[in-house]
């Protein structure tokens, strides 16, 4: 079986990539551009797993593939010619279109590019589906930023609440969920959605407010900065899991979810980004201040955002694993390597 996944560099692809590499019978293929950041391979490259030919990041897969390894192909889903091309060439038979302009606050300061990478990125991956007469399950990431603004009495939020969403991000993944909803109605093209809630872990992209935090704390920790953590508001609720838990919810939905359909992931506890803060706090011996920048406001932002995961836990089966402590300390270790 093979299975291509969009966005393998990122934080969630590359976690993916290194949960099913293991799994018998399948072969793993992953998406780059030539400015990606390429470390969150690392591990898969250390370990011999990654199909790379000697430097050159310019490979024909079906020449060198080889199932115990990750293959990649350069591909930008802004190109209509390049995911022809991608898919073209690896049938894939299961895609985890994660692939996105995924950062919120990048998307007010370019709403346009936010939209043509997640939605227009979105059409030509399906009709490159199309085009190639092929029958893949294709699992979409879409988000709970989809919900945006919800009324109290509508928490845990469920797959039926009304989309509000208060970001160009937010309304990104709306309209992608509902061209994954076309495609299934019109031409039968097997998608699932999932909304998943918020994920955290090791490779975290330093902007997001998690991995923010924990890079400050472990730059304090070296002296690299004065001890003050600079925040947004922090008392939004977020329901958080472990990336690394999330990939095998993924998983888990390609597997036995229906195409046609919508699932919520996320882990059922709502937490103030102030207490994620106070547990990276007491997990320092460093003493930091709190601060409010207004950099780290924005326009609008959903209050709560609680996941009801009922449908999808049902069918699959599926619980988070990891402790959010666990996540956190990860992250900051994480970090601790690196600055
Ligand atoms: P990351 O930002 O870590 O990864 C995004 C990936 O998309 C990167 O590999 C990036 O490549 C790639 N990408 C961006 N633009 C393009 C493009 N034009 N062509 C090809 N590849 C591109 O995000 P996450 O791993 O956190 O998220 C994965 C998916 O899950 C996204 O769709 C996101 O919206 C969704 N999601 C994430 C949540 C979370 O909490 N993490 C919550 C809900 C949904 P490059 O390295 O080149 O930039």
């Amino acid at each position: 079986m093979r299975v291509l996944i969009t966005g393998v560099t990122g934080m969630t692809g590359s976690h993916l990539a290194e949960y099913l590499i293991d799994k018998e019978g399948l072969e793993i293929y992953g998406t780059y551009r030539w400015r990606s950041r390429m470390d969150n391979l690392d591990s898969l490259k250390e370990s011999g797993r990654l199909n790379i030919n000697a430097g050159d990041k310019y490979i024909t897969p079906l020449n060198g593939s080889d199932s115990s390894k990750l293959s990649l192909l350069e591909a930008d889903i802004t190109d209509p010619f390049s995911m022809k091309q991608l898919i073209a060439t690896v049938k894939p038979d299961r895609i985890f279109h994660l692939a996105a302009q995924s950062y919120v606050p990048a998307s007010w300061g370019a709403p346009a590019e936010t939209l043509d990478t997640n939605i227009i990125g979105t059409v030509n991956l399906l009709e490159s589906v199309r085009a190639a007469e092929i029958d893949p399950i294709i699992h979409v990431a879409g988000s709970s930023e989809e919900y945006g603004y919800v009324l109290p009495n509508e928490l845990p939020i469920k797959e039926t609440n009304p989309f509000r969403p208060l970001s160009p991000y937010g309304v990104s993944k709306v309209a992608q969920e509902m061209l994954a909803y076309q495609y299934f109605m019109s031409y039968g093209l097997k998608t699932i959605v999932t909304r998943a809630f918020n994920h955290e872990g090791p490779r975290r992209g330093d902007v997001f407010v998690t991995s923010s935090f924990a890079k400050q704390v472990a730059e304090i920790e070296k002296g690299l900065r004065d001890p003050v953590i600079y925040v947004g508001d922090i008392s939004k609720k977020r329901d958080w899991s472990d990336v690394r838990d999330l990939v095998k919810a993924y998983w888990l939905a390609v597997e036995h979810c229906t195409p046609g359909e919508v699932y919520n992931i996320g882990s059922g506890v709502a937490r103030e980004v102030r207490e994620m803060l106070d547990i990276f706090l007491n997990m320092t011996d460093a003493k930091i201040d709190i601060e409010v920048h207004p950099a780290r406001l924005r326009p609008s932002d959903p209050d709560t955002l609680l996941c009801d995961a009922t449908k999808f836990q049902e069918i699959t089966g599926w619980q988070p694993q990891i402790p959010f402590e666990k996540t956190l300390k990860d992250l900051l270790d994480y970090w601790r390597e690196r600055v």
